[in-house]
């Protein structure tokens, strides 16, 4: 039996608001426990909500970045459920009418591109945060979160792949940070990410029973939590069993999920529209005046780079994925124009680097300018490209520029061939058998020749003079 995976994600992106979204209390992260706390978002009887008019514009930029219809008419929906977390009882958010339906966005794996319908986009409160300390044996709760605003983006339970997960996921987030609304921070939770799964015979178009996953906070993590999840889920339906509903908790020190709760459903939460708060009325103004506040956007950006600089669809979808690398590299280009030269660069030695470090685009030692100049020089002749590698680790470690750690450590490229001849004819002494190889017509050996050289000039000799001097010099 052959199974279709389905997949849809309710993601979460904290708006960069200064201030919560119904009282003036400040949204900045890291603030000592309840200090960023009033009355209004510690829910205090008698004390009125007032909308901050950022978190609508904001709300909108994504709705309209993602293709949605903008419901003109929205409003606020009470969510009710107890939590220690939640002092309200009621969380605020949107349900019949929420700001923004029917989006979608394009996202490539293996070269191919899909569209992904989102469902809706509404604008929400976060809830206050519980630290269990398990050393005392208590609980103990944050209120500084309560009340930051949050958009949640509901896609349609079109996408058939953990891989294709992670590259919706990409998505979103690439677009969030195009718009400057959100800061994308997987790790401090300002984006998160819920998954829901299910499997359905091959074909089938009912969908089947499906579980919701819980505490990713990678993009890695999202992966691996539905690549485990969708093995569960096909083990049991193979051995004829059925799947549960419920809500599971991704465990990513064991590789494993665990069963959190039973899955609720809407009708549980008893929402009804919030009596405190008047419906949002969005014009025809406020909507193309925004529209046309959109900046370039990561697909816009990746089309661009395939047709007006000719790189390759990856090596544009790497670099556009994030903004701040997209900048890098059109700041580079303005010095060192050789868009593929720099575009490949940046994918394969720049991004590593960053890996490694865990370091952000924005904080990498090397300036755009700096990774010019080095590109420049191996353009030129001046160090070879596995030169330019070394200089371009220790540029990284230390900050220096290309031409200081090159005369440093004395890299310069050897061209002359006077400077050479001596060291080639002594390996070819020193090596009949291949030398005679090669005469003999087998002029594989040459590479070894030249790997011979680079090693006596540690890498310094130009290879391409290196090739004809041998060659020169075995002929005689
Ligand atoms: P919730 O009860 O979590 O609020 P929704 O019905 O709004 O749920 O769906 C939440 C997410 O689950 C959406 O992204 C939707 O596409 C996805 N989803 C719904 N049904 C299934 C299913 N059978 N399999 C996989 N994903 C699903
Ligand atoms: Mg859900
Ligand atoms: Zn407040």
């Amino acid at each position: 039996m052959q199974f279709d995976t389905v997949i849809g994600l309710e993601i979460h992106a904290q708006l960069k608001t200064a201030s919560k979204i119904f009282c003036g209390c400040s949204t900045t992260f890291g603030a000592p426990p309840n200090t960023n706390v009033c009355p209004v978002c510690l829910g205090m009887p008698g004390v009125l909500p007032v909308l901050n008019r950022r978190v609508v514009e904001y709300a909108l930029k994504m709705a309209l970045a993602t293709d949605c219809e903008i419901n003109r008419r929205n409003q606020f929906a009470r969510k009710n459920y107890f939590y220690p977390d939640l002092p309200k009882g009621y969380q605020v958010s949107q349900f019949e009418f929420p700001i923004a339906e029917h989006g979608a966005v394009e996202i490539e794996v293996d070269g191919k591109s899909r569209r992904i319908g989102i469902t809706r986009i509404h604008m929400e409160e976060d809830a206050g945060k519980l630290i269990h300390d398990n050393h005392e044996q208590v609980s103990h709760v944050d209120l500084n979160r309560t009340g930051v605003p949050l958009i949640e983006i509901v896609s349609e339970p079109d996408i058939t792949s953990p891989a294709e997960a992670a590259a919706y996921l990409k998505k979103i987030h690439a677009i969030l940070r195009y718009l400057d609304i959100c800061d994308g921070n997987m790790q401090e939770g300002s984006f998160r990410c819920d998954a829901n799964i299910s499997l359905k015979p091959v074909g089938s178009d009912k969908l089947g029973t499906r579980t919701e996953l819980k505490n990713m906070n990678s993009f890695r993590n999202v992966q691996r939590a539905l690549e485990y999840e969708e093995r569960r889920q096909r083990d049991i339906l193979l051995d004829d069993g059925a799947v549960a509903q419920q809500t599971l908790m991704w465990n990513p020190d064991t590789g494993r999920t665990t069963s959190m709760r039973g899955k609720e459903e809407a009708h549980d939460y008893r929402y009804f529209p919030d009596p405190d708060l008047v419906w949002i009325e969005i014009d025809e103004q406020w909507i193309e005046s925004t529209r046309a506040s959109l900046p370039e956007l990561p697909q816009q950006r990746r089309d661009r780079f395939i047709n007006d600089l000719a790189l390759a669809p990856d090596t544009a979808a790497v670099l556009t994925g994030d903004r701040e690398l997209a900048d890098y590299f059109e700041t580079a280009l303005a010095v060192f124009n050789n868009p593929k030269k720099l575009g490949n660069w940046i994918v394969s030695e720049l991004v590593r680097e960053l890996k490694e470090s865990e370091a952000e685009v924005e904080a990498f030692k090397v300036t755009p300018q700096a990774l010019a100049e080095l590109l420049t020089m191996e353009d030129k002749g001046t160090i070879s490209g596995k030169i330019a590698k070394t200089v371009f680790a220790e540029m990284v470690k230390n900050g220096k520029d290309a031409a200081t750690v090159v005369a440093e450590k004395n890299l310069l490229q050897v061209s002359d061939e006077g400077e050479l001849l001596a060291a080639v004819r002594e390996i070819i002494a020193a090596n009949p058998d291949q030398a005679q190889q090669f005469r003999d017509g087998r002029t594989k050996v040459m590479g070894f020749f030249v790997g011979q050289l680079m090693q006596k000039t540690r890498g310094r000799a130009n290879p391409k003079i290196a090739n004809s001097l041998f060659a020169r010099e075995l002929a005689d």
